[in-house]
């Protein structure tokens, strides 16, 4: 995806604080962060979001490596003792701004508040 951000910070063409990688995902701190620990968990398999990466033929392989990701990101941010949240925004009532599905690790002060 030659525009896409996200595609072109997996490929380094555009720089970010890498905090976790590998053969499958990419994680980085996220450039406004809203917590102190907030780290995108982005796939390096192109898909615009939740709804086309389920129905894309890599769909469930790509989730099992975001899976796996979840544990060392949330180590190498120091808040798996303490809990986190993972929020994935899907399409436009969902608030993406970015056409590339990722995941926010959110974390390091407690989100009491509910939504559900
Ligand atoms: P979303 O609104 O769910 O699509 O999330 C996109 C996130 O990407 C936002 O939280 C932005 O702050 C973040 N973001 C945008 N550009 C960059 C960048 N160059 N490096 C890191 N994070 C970014
Ligand atoms: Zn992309």
């Amino acid at each position: 995806m030659n525009d896409c951000l996200f595609c072109k910070i997996i490929n380094r063409e555009i720089p970010s604080q890498i905090v976790y990688e590998d053969e499958s995902v990419i994680a980085f701190k996220d450039l406004h962060p809203v917590a102190p620990v907030h780290i995108l968990i982005v796939p390096k398999h192109h898909a615009e979001d939740l709804l086309h990466l389920a129905s894309d033929p890599a769909g469930a392989t790509v989730a099992a490596g975001v899976l796996q990701a979840v544990p060392q990101v949330a180590a190498a941010a120091g808040v798996a003792a303490n809990g986190f949240r993972l929020i994935n925004n899907c399409g436009r009532d969902g608030g993406q701004t970015i056409r590339h599905v990722h995941f926010h690790l959110i974390g390091g002060r407690s989100f009491g508040e509910k939504l559900l």
